[in-house]
């Protein structure tokens, strides 16, 4: 599925924030719009504690057996609980990057050819916020990096 269909099941995302420091090289750092946005829900697995999930348990709300979703995203156009800073603002981050689930993970800023994820530009929108551009190395490897926002990826989203 999509990340937004994730998104959109299982409400997610938030893929954000952590890496580069400049928004103008990691447009996330200046946005926060899909951690609040979707509901962030995944396989309860992912909770820390024995079964060697790491999302903390109570930034969590289970909302079935089997499924939890990030505090604050249950229902949907609500912040995560671990969104720090304000929205469309330089500093907003995630408080958890290192232990985010799944859905935050796989929501990605650019699609596989580099080009933006409309997603972000519709949500960017309705903050205000200036488009994202495409990937940077789009031209040159079009299966470039997966995120601009990870840690161990070079500078990008
Ligand atoms: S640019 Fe996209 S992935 Fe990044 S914070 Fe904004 S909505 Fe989320
Ligand atoms: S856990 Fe982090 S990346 Fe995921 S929705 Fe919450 S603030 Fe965003």
């Amino acid at each position: 599925m999509s990340l937004l269909e994730t998104a959109a099941l299982t409400l997610v995302s938030p893929a954000l924030l952590a890496g580069d420091s400049n928004p103008a090289a990691n447009p996330c750092l200046d946005c926060g719009a899909c951690c609040s946005h979707f509901r962030v829900s995944f396989y309860i697995g992912e909770l820390a504690g024995e079964n060697g999930g790491h999302v903390p348990l109570e930034l969590v709300t289970q909302i079935s057996p089997l499924r939890a979703c990030m505090k604050g995203t249950e229902m949907g156009a609500g912040r995560c609980v671990a969104l720090r800073g304000q929205l469309g603002r330089p500093g907003i981050h995630c408080a958890i990057y290192e232990n985010r689930p799944t859905p935050c993970r796989e929501f990605d800023i650019w699609q596989p050819d580099g080009s933006p994820n409309p997603d972000c530009q519709r949500l960017r929108l309705a903050l205000g916020l200036a488009p994202v551009p495409p990937r940077p190395d789009a031209e040159n490897d079009p299966q470039g990096p997966s995120h601009p926002n990870q840690p161990d990826q070079p500078a990008a989203a």
